[in-house]
């Protein structure tokens, strides 16, 4: 979401008549878009807008600015902090972000603006203005309503407020009339999209409607809550082959204890059966999850139940973050973050271990065989390697490609397997069924 952001305030300035800057040294304004989920992700911009303070003096020219979840969160404090950043620009208000930097350069003071202005959504997105041209993001429910008690999303990101259909086709038009051929749908609970809209619009009716546009191959959405997985929505990914198999469905963890406290409204017993349910609609289809470990009160047998779930389900990715407590949380105040760095740091280890296992063999099930991959672009493994993703979100680099080939579907044979990744070798496209509907949708093709 983030990164949907930025790219909308970067088209938004692009449109203004401002030009992108390689070079941070060369740059006349410094935008920083930033994230308070983890203290983590907070510190790195700290420590970044700390070390701007000396150029600032030699440069007072120069335009600073905090956009995002920080803005929203620290507001005024973080001026009082940082006094050279000249613009704190909330979530919900970065949509004047090009009128912000002109009343900045008039006036030369320092504002800050958070709260209910023009949202992101308010930017007429200028579908050419994008670093990828094969995929998108596409923005379509803003907020979160949830009462995860460890999360401050809904503090800085504010309540459910969903874009209508009618706006979210044109633009997915657009970018496909543009080459985009993958787009992945956003939201905190994207499965929750539309309960704030007229006319029973939901997650299904979107997928339908977006599935008919004939050139779009992939779709995908991130992420869902296991409580707003309706029988209604398997169903509907089910039908429709080009909706994504792979599926990013946080449990966060395996034990009832501390999903209770965590609020996450589901039981594992409850998780599971949404698992099963769906797999049994779709066999091939793989899941990820996110995972909290070190949250307050956290057993070895809570830990325990977290790993025992990990290992029934056998997810194919696993995002595992210690628990930070933050600010606004119920969490934060009404619990002590009881679990030691030294135990939160090896629960984290155990539950990688397991999931780079499970990787490692999912992958290696794979060699031999030939998958269809969205080339992505250079790999980061290596000097003259690309990388691309199966049907199932699954990362293959290879040889032999170059970067005409970015955006194309390739037909590759699986040669190595890693636990992240998989080597994998071009082979000859003529003798293979190139269209993604009618691969079997594990991606795997037949000669
Ligand atoms: N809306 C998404 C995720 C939002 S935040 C969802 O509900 O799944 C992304 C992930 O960060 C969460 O899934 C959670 O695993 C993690 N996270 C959120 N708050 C955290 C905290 N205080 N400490 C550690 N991890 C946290
Ligand atoms: Fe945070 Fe929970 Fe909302 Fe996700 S669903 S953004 S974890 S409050």
């Amino acid at each position: 979401m983030n990164l949907l952001d930025s790219e909308l305030v970067a088209s938004k300035l692009v449109q203004a008549g401002y030009e992108p800057c390689e070079d941070e040294a060369l740059a006349g304004i410094l935008l920083f878009n930033t994230c308070s989920v983890r203290d983590h992700a907070e510190n790195r911009v700290w420590s970044k807008l700390g070390a701007l303070r000396v150029r600032k003096e030699q440069e007072p020219e120069l335009l600073i600015g905090v956009l995002g979840c920080m803005a929203q969160e620290h507001k005024i404090y973080l001026r009082t902090r940082m006094p050279h950043v000249d613009r704190v620009c909330g979530t919900m208000d970065f949509g004047k972000i090009d009128e912000y930097i002109a009343e900045i350069r008039e006036k030369r003071e320092g504002l800050v603006q958070t709260g209910d202005g023009a949202s992101g959504d308010l930017v007429l997105r200028d579908v050419k203005q994008r670093p990828n041209r094969a995929q998108a993001y596409v923005n379509i429910i803003r907020g979160c309503n949830m009462p995860c008690t460890y999360c401050i999303v809904p503090a800085t990101r504010g309540v459910e407020v969903s874009r209508p259909i009618a706006e979210i086709l044109p633009e997915v038009e657009a970018l496909v009339g543009d080459g985009v051929t993958e787009v992945t749908l956003l939201g905190q609970t994207v499965n929750a999209y539309g309960h704030d809209l007229p006319d029973k619009q939901n997650l299904s009716k979107l997928l339908r409607e977006l599935h008919a546009i004939p050139s779009l191959r992939r779709i995908q959405f991130i992420t869902s809550h296991p409580n707003f997985l309706t029988r209604e929505l398997m169903e509907t990914m089910a039908e429709l082959p080009r909706v994504s198999r792979y599926f990013h469905l946080p449990a966060q963890s395996g034990s009832n204890e501390i999903l209770q406290r965590m609020k996450r409204l589901y039981t594992r017993e409850k998780y599971l059966a949404r698992i099963r349910d769906l797999q049994e609609l779709i066999p091939d289809m793989e899941f990820a999850s996110d995972w909290i470990v070190g949250y307050p009160g956290e057993t070895e047998e809570d830990h325990e139940l977290t790993k025992s779930l990990m290992e029934e389900v056998r997810f194919s990715q696993s995002y595992v973050f210690k628990y930070s407590p933050r600010p606004l949380t119920v969490a934060d105040d009404y619990f002590e973050d009881d679990v030691s760095e030294e135990i939160k740091a090896r629960r984290n280890q155990d539950l990688l271990a397991i999931q780079n296992r499970i990787s490692l063999e999912k992958n290696q099930a794979l060699v031999g065989k030939v998958v269809e991959i969205l080339l992505e672009g250079p790999s980061k493994k290596g000097e003259g390697r690309f990388q691309g993703r199966t049907a199932h979100h699954r990362i293959v680099h290879l040889e032999g490609v170059g970067p005409q080939q970015v955006g194309c579907y390739l037909p590759v044979r699986i040669e190595k397997a890693m636990s992240h990744s998989m080597m994998g070798q071009l082979v000859d496209e003529e003798r293979f069924t190139m269209d993604s509907r009618d691969a079997g949708d594990e991606g795997i093709l037949s000669a």
